[in-house]
């Protein structure tokens, strides 16, 4: 039977990519995001329509879901056991950036960083856990980000937010071990997607190794891996192209 996976941010980019991958393998998809037609669209791309209704025929449903709120998460984690059943997969890719020096980031760019990028990522864990505590552990992964653990200029709220999920999920990976869940996290250097849209490429792909953006596919690979590794918990898995070693 094919997994149970709730991809939080699973509508665009890396998220999406993430989802199209895990539904290649077998696995039944919960798309969760804040537009809901959005979602609807990369879920039905997964599968076919059959109704109205947002469960698609294939096993995947789209939720409109804003991560920083806890009871439209407990909301979303309902709809999907309702729907699908127990999860036995969850990947946070839902984030945001709001780039800038320090000195003129608004406090409210600096909330909703810290809300949707760790407090979503803690308030899903949670959800997830107390749900796979009951139905014989699973897997989460978490998308953090190079900058999160280098640090970069013009980013100091965002590798905070980032650097809180590794701490944040090396911790519970120890909490839930023994209950046979597996905590880890993804951290991708330059992806393109629309977050990265606007950056000058040609000058920030001098300082990759490999002298390129990565594709979103490539970190789904590496979400795939650590869902799938057995024996793989409280990890961080880098996948930038050599960026980390030069800065
Ligand atoms: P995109 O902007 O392409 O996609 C972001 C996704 O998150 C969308 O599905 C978006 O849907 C969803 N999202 C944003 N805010 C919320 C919210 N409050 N609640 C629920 N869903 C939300 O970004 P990427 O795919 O590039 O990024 C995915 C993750 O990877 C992020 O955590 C990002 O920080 C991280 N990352 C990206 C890198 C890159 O180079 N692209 C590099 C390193 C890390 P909607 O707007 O409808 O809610």
């Amino acid at each position: 039977m094919g997994k149970i996976c709730a991809v939080f941010g699973g509508s665009r980019g890396i998220g999406k990519a993430v989802a199209e991958l895990l539904a290649r393998k077998g696995c039944h998809l919960a798309i969760i995001a804040r537009n809901l037609e959005v979602a609807q669209n990369t879920a039905r791309s997964l599968g076919v329509i059959t109704s109205s209704t947002s469960v698609l025929s294939a096993g995947h449903l789209a939720l409109s879901c804003d991560v920083s709120r806890e009871q439209e998460v407990q909301h979303a984690f309902e709809e999907i056991q309702r729907n699908l059943g127990p999860i036995n997969y969850l990947v946070n890719a839902a984030g945001i950036n709001r780039d800038g020096l320090l000195l003129r980031t608004k406090t409210e760019d600096i909330v909703s960083q810290i809300h949707t990028n760790l407090l979503g990522t803690m308030l899903t864990c949670k959800a997830a856990v107390k749900s796979m505590i009951h139905h014989q552990g699973g897997a989460i992964v978490n998308i953090g980000s190079v900058v999160g653990l280098k640090g970069n200029s013009g980013q100091s709220i965002y590798s905070a937010s980032k650097a809180g999920i590794v701490g944040f999920s090396r911790s519970l990976a120890k909490e839930v071990a023994r209950k046979q869940i597996r905590v880890n996290v993804v951290a991708p250097g330059f992806i393109h997607t629309e977050m990265t849209a606007h950056l000058e490429e040609d000058e920030l792909k001098k300082a990759i190794p490999l002298g390129r953006f990565g594709d979103p596919h490539e970190v789904a690979q590496a979400v795939l891996f650590l869902l799938e590794s057995p024996y793989v918990t409280g990890s961080t898995l880098i996948v930038d192209g050599g960026l980390q070693l030069l800065i």
